[in-house]
């Protein structure tokens, strides 16, 4: 594996990087709801919500996230069902479950706030490290990197590094090298200028905006041409495919739905009702057939696919149109309403959704 070398007086001028940054920073930063006005709780769920999503579909979900729930209190008594349709669509929602386990422990432990230190904040669920450093530095001005996917590859292509960047020791050696780096006075800003200079400017995938750039003159991947050479990423091994056949049972105005288990994927959330692999017509039949549900009409459905960090799921179905004992069932049923307003849906079944119409 490629080393990382230092910083040293050669490799950056940390005092002009700064400068150049933060001027760049203080006229072009991002306007985001929950930097008018960095409370740490606001820092905490934003953060959490941007893991994996964009920052255009996350600003309502934070707006209305913390709408309705204001404070760590209110999150930590916020009932399963509504915590989840809050999430609904964002993904991953684990993140949103942690959050409510974290904010139990800070109402039990720490009065209901959050803690200024790094390593307090990483006993926390779902906060690791990025997170604790984004929170500690933006909400307490603590000088502690914040160091994600965004700042690894601006630094990378800054230091002209050939060390993969999804590698665990890389990614630690980073960490060291921006705490280095850091502007102690207002350690907050220059995080999140990185962050701006990652998102609107060093781009992944593609062309970097380096002639507008503002600190071009420092970038070693720049001045040699290899911007899109660097960052180095090993690629992680493909997915797992998983086949699936779902099932959208509607009868006598209402839909079929179950809900998933509390362990793996998507816990404790609802879904059509869908079985592993691709199924016949008959074999859908049989299955009707064993729920007591008398089908009058089977159409099939165009196939979807999901994709989830380490699995896709490719989802073929059957509309179903049937006569069954909805007192008696094995399912939930509900109206479109209902499932609109009350039932979190993960966006895997989104296409099945929309057949609901
Ligand atoms: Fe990224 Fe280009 Fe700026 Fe270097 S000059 S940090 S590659 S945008």
């Amino acid at each position: 594996m490629e080393k990382l070398a230092g910083l040293s007086e050669e490799s950056l001028n940390i005092n002009q990087f700064q400068q150049d940054l933060l001027n760049w920073y203080y006229e072009n930063a991002r306007v985001l709801p929950w930097r008018s006005d960095p409370k740490p709780y606001y820092v905490w769920i934003s953060e959490i919500m941007l893991q994996q999503t964009r920052v255009e579909t996350v600003i309502p979900y934070f707006t209305k996230f913390i709408s309705e729930l204001p404070t760590i209190k209110a999150l930590a008594g916020v009932e399963e069902e509504k915590l989840l349709k809050l999430w609904q669509g964002l993904g991953y929602y684990n993140r949103a479950l942690n959050l409510k386990r974290a904010a139990q422990i800070l109402v039990e432990e720490h009065q209901g706030q959050l803690p200024s230190a790094v390593k307090e904040l990483m006993l926390l669920p779902g906060i690791g490290a990025y997170t604790a450093g984004a929170i500690a530095s933006i909400a307490f001005g603590e000088a502690v990197p914040a160091v994600d996917g965004n700042v690894l590859r601006i630094m990378a292509r800054l230091l002209e590094s050939r060390a993969d960047i999804n590698n665990a020791k890389v990614k630690k050696e980073m960490q060291t090298l921006v705490s280095q780096m850091i502007f102690k006075e207002h350690p907050g800003d220059f995080n999140q200028a990185l962050m701006d200079l990652g998102a609107t400017v060093c781009l992944p995938n593609g062309e970097p905006k380096c002639d507008k750039c503002p600190v071009n003159t420092h970038c070693r991947a720049y001045k040699n041409g290899l911007t899109a050479t660097i960052p180095v990423k090993v690629e992680k091994k493909a997915r797992n495919i998983d086949k699936k056949t779902v099932f959208v049972i509607f009868s006598k105005g209402y839909y079929a739905l179950r809900k998933r288990g509390a362990g793996g994927l998507l816990p404790n959330l609802w879904e059509f009702p869908n079985e592993e692999g691709y199924w016949t017509e008959n074999q859908c039949r049989n299955f009707l057939d064993k729920m007591r549900i008398l089908p009058e009409k089977i159409v099939p459905i165009k196939t979807s696919k999901h994709i989830f960090s380490h699995r896709e799921w490719h989802m073929k179905g059957f509309f179903i149109i049937a006569d069954a004992d909805l007192n008696h069932s094995d399912f939930t049923w509900v109206t479109k309403e209902e499932m609109d307003n009350q039932y979190s849906i993960p966006t895997a079944f989104k296409e099945f959704i929309k057949l609901c119409e």
